[in-house]
């Protein structure tokens, strides 16, 4: 019998939530007429909340995170086992499982070396920033220290890692922002910036160029890019403009950092996004995957090129990575993250999601088909968009409360799907889709009768 099988009174647990919990990311008005939310128990796919009602879980704990699903009482054992013999120690020490992991993370990422451990994606990005501002003042006197980040990109929530990200909705009222970040355009083809053309993605890649140019390509260090854009709107990357881009990044020597924190671990039927594209970042970082929401985990993997300007200079005091954080020695990370990956592999998770990837893409576009209002179908592996327009031939995207109206509807109908967040364009109208990497085919079913349901209730008025 599940939690919420059971007659639980959960009315307390609500009431104190409701005067003491701060959540995220909400406006804390509506719950003065409406309960919070509470969920309680979670297995395989599925989520349980404190009113005993079941939802399918499509986004994988809201933020892409559950990648093996709810209820794994291997990963549980290997923290609580981690824990009771060794839960901490600062990470100037190393432990079992944080080398273990190490070992087995390289193994699956060619041509990367190093692996740092904090907590959380934002954090993975600013030990990057760090990193790169540093190589900046041991090897060219301070001047190679901007870093460049795309529109409509996101990497994260402290200041720092907000100053890097191409998202009105997360950045506004939130500055002055940390100097040092310049923004290149997105490469959203369907919204391209350059009407149609043939080769979109050699003119995105060559708009990074131009703004290296603009800057002066002595003072750039590094761009920052996701792979797939998350929640800027699933943003595939056009034809032939990872080739360029790092091509553009050898030419004007401008280390690559690839933010895997939503791709990274299965997600698009690879381990890492970036292996799509056959491109050799200089660092990845990488966190919701990397232990499934069982432990706090992230990780910052650079190469050994890129270690080496921290080690190579040992008669300066300063040289050496001055950085630390607390929990990145907490060992239920690695001890989690260690066995997360142990279930990837040994139930063949890339696999479903290249398969189920293919299936889902198949049935979104059968949406697409049937419903004026899906403008655009995107995605990689189980990572997917539908991109929502008034009219298929402007392209004027519907209203935010349109696209607020089909998570509504799939939520009443016991589906959790997730939108996208608002960029400086105003494109806040991408349904967003990731279930845990072990989903089946009659899941999907469930997920996209839902979405068909939804906006045939919302397009009919
Ligand atoms: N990078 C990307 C691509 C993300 O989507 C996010 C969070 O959604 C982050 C970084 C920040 O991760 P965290 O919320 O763990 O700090």
């Amino acid at each position: 019998m599940t939690l919420s099988e059971q007659t639980n009174d959960f009315s307390e647990v609500i009431e104190n939530d409701r005067a003491h919990v701060w959540h995220h990311l909400s406006q804390h008005k509506k719950y003065e007429t409406v309960d919070p939310m509470i969920m309680i128990e979670g297995k395989g796919i599925h989520v349980w909340d404190a009113k005993g009602n079941k939802y399918l879980d499509a986004v994988s704990g809201g933020v892409w995170t559950v990648n093996v699903g709810y209820g794994r009482e291997t990963i549980a054992n290997a923290v609580r086992d981690q824990l009771v013999k060794m839960n901490y120690f600062a990470q100037s020490a190393g432990s079992i499982p944080g080398s273990q992991f190490s070992k087995k993370l390289i193994e699956k990422m060619p041509g990367m070396s190093r692996v740092y451990f904090s907590n959380s994606g934002s954090e993975a990005n600013e030990k990057a920033y760090k990193i790169v501002r540093q190589i900046a003042h041991n090897k060219y006197g301070g001047k190679k220290h901007k870093i460049l980040y795309r529109d409509r990109d996101y990497h994260g929530t402290t200041i720092t890692a907000l100053s890097s990200s191409g998202q009105a909705q997360r950045k506004d009222q939130y500055g002055p922002f940390t100097p040092g970040f310049v923004e290149v355009p997105h490469c959203c083809e369907y919204r391209s910036q350059y009407g149609e053309c043939d080769d979109y993605g050699i003119k995105a890649a060559l708009a990074i160029e131009e703004v290296i140019l603009r800057e002066g390509p002595d003072t750039v260090g590094a761009i920052v890019l996701e792979p797939v854009t998350a929640g800027g709107g699933v943003i595939t990357p056009p034809e032939g403009y990872w080739q360029k881009v790092q091509e553009i990044c050898k030419k004007y020597d401008i280390l690559l950092h690839i933010d895997e924190v939503v791709c990274g671990l299965g997600r698009t039927g690879k381990w890492f996004g970036y292996q799509h594209y056959d491109i050799k970042p200089d660092i990845v970082t990488m966190a919701k995957g990397v232990a499934s929401g069982y432990a706090a985990i992230s990780c910052t993997v650079t190469t050994e090129a890129v270690f080496n300007e921290f080690k190579n200079n040992p008669s300066d005091p300063m040289s050496y990575f001055r950085d630390i954080s607390t929990f990145g020695g907490c060992a239920a990370g690695p001890a989690a993250a260690l066995e997360n990956m142990r279930i990837i592999e040994e139930e063949n998770l890339l696999d479903n999601v290249t398969r189920m990837g293919a299936y889902l893409m198949d049935r979104l576009h059968g949406l697409k088909d049937k419903h004026q209002i899906v403008g655009d179908v995107r995605g990689k592996g189980l990572f997917c968009g539908l991109e929502l327009v008034v009219d298929r031939k402007t392209k004027q995207p519907v209203d935010e409360s349109v696209a607020q109206a089909v998570v509504a509807d799939c939520f009443a109908q016991g589906v959790i799907i997730g939108a996208t967040n608002r960029s400086l364009h105003g494109h806040n109208n991408t349904l967003c889709l990731s279930p845990a990497l072990i989903c089946t085919k009659a899941n999907l079913d469930e997920i996209v009768g839902a979405i068909d349901k939804a906006l045939t209730k919302v397009t009919a008025g």
